[in-house]
């Protein structure tokens, strides 16, 4: 396993296991990607929502770095669902990325009474190649029953928190059982998990931070993982990470950890 290692989507394509996440990344979002492509990330996760698709652009422009090698994901806010602007919003959103396509296109939340229809678009959307796969985020177990039972594509993703505290094994049962890939967002719990006494000793034996142990164990676990920072000297940290290997004992400790204990809101009642 190393930094451009690649799991196949139920689509036959591609998705770099290991990425950069940049939500509030703020002003320092360009030259938080243009280190990340530096120390050697190929996988960039945006959102319309993050206000920070240009600078993402910005970025892949100047690091020289062929479209090809690289996998960008943005996803569809809530209020184009619920305005029924799916195409005009992802068309902004390649017009910001100053992008010909992006590689997933995510529904960002489960919006009530408006998913469906809005997948419906999106899977034009992959049919004419501006995606190169589709996908949701924040889709609990009824959501994506619903989504599978009314559509015609399987996503190819779904993005979910999912860090020690925070483990829906349900719905990581199920995607696994579906071919779709989970992706976890706040893998450092927004870095609410870094403090915790027991990745600490974890850590220590292997003379690795807390930070790189989580992402570790969620890459030992077959999941997307795309931490955020914009400090050049922990992108590199995040990244280093493929060189060590935690023992089944010590990936048992931190499945056993989970306290349903969200950072981020709750699919089935956030408000935005
Ligand atoms: P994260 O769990 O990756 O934690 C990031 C925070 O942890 C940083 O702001 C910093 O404070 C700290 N940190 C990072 N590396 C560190 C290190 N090596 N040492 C010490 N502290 C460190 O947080 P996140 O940004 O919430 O999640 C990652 C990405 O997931 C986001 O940037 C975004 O791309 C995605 N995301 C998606 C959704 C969604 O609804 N789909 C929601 C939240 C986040």
């Amino acid at each position: 396993m190393n930094i451009t290692t690649k799991l196949e989507m139920n689509n036959g394509k591609e998705i770099y296991q290991f990425g950069l996440g940049v939500w509030r990344g703020g002003e320092e979002t360009k030259n938080s990607v243009l280190a990340a492509l530096k120390a050697g990330y190929r996988h960039i996760d945006t959102a319309a929502a993050y206000k920070n698709e240009e600078a993402v652009g910005e970025a892949i422009r100047e690091s020289g770095i062929a479209r090809e090698e690289l996998f960008i994901t943005t996803k569809l806010w809530n209020q184009d669902m619920r305005d029924h602007k799916v195409k005009e919003a992802f068309e902004l959103s390649l017009k910001k990325l100053g992008l010909d396509y992006v590689d997933l296109y995510l529904i960002h939340w489960p919006v009530k009474g408006e998913y469906i229809n809005s997948y419906k678009v999106m899977e034009k959307l992959y049919e004419s190649s501006k995606t190169k796969a589709i996908g949701v985020s924040n889709f609990k177990v009824h959501q994506l029953k619903d989504l599978l039972e009314n559509t015609d594509i399987v996503p190819a993703i779904n993005q979910m928190e999912f860090n020690p505290q925070m483990q829906d094994n349900e719905i990581l049962n199920m995607c696994t059982e579906k071919g779709i890939i989970l992706e976890a967002w706040s893998p450092l719990g927004s870095g609410a998990c870094l403090e915790d006494e027991a990745l600490k000793v974890i850590a220590s034996k292997h003379n690795k931070s807390v930070a790189q142990v989580i992402i570790r164990c969620l890459l030992q676990k077959g999941i997307v993982v795309f931490p955020k920072s914009v400090h050049e000297n922990r992108i590199k940290e995040n990244s280093n990470v493929f060189d060590f290997e935690l023992t089944f004992e010590e990936i048992e400790l931190i499945n056993n950890m989970n306290k349903n204990l969200r950072t981020g809101p709750d699919p089935d009642t956030f408000n935005f």
